[in-house]
């Protein structure tokens, strides 16, 4: 038996339903054909933050992070493989706060690297500080 999940496509945020026993296979998005597990962060700005979350079943982790943030870069590269790990299963997010200032204002992002992660569009966690590869996946988990 298969369960369906939604995941929200990366490219236009469409709301796809995947069978669970789909989500190790590559699936594309029934609108644009774009990846819906691409196995890397995923960009994203403001607005199409909430769509993405609402419309997505999976866990998402995000990390808030700025350009300019010394522990932002350094951690870049462990969120990278982390999303490779995590493929299918969670969807790893990054949001550029200097981008969207207001937003993570008004989320209550203080510290960056702010790690939140979401199930079902509802923040359950959230910490602060760079975590390495091995971390963030337990962390996700
Ligand atoms: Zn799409």
């Amino acid at each position: 038996m298969s369960e369906i999940t939604q995941a929200a496509c990366p490219a236009c945020l469409t709301a796809n339903r995947v069978s669970s026993a789909r989500l190790g296979e590559e699936p594309k998005c029934g609108h644009c054909g774009a990846p819906l597990f691409p196995g890397a962060p995923i960009d994203l700005g403001d607005a199409e933050f909430e769509k993405f979350v609402n419309r997505t079943r999976l866990p998402v982790l995000v990390d808030f992070w700025a350009p300019w943030c010394g522990p932002c870069r350094a951690m870049a590269p462990h969120f990278e493989r982390a999303a490779a790990q995590l493929k299918g299963k969670v969807q790893l997010v990054k949001v550029n706060t200097e981008q969207s200032p207001a937003f993570a204002m008004r989320l209550s992002i203080r510290a960056i690297p702010t790690l939140v992660l979401y199930h079902d569009g509802t923040e359950i966690k959230r910490a602060s500080g760079a975590l390495d590869t091995g971390e963030l996946v337990k962390w996700a988990a």
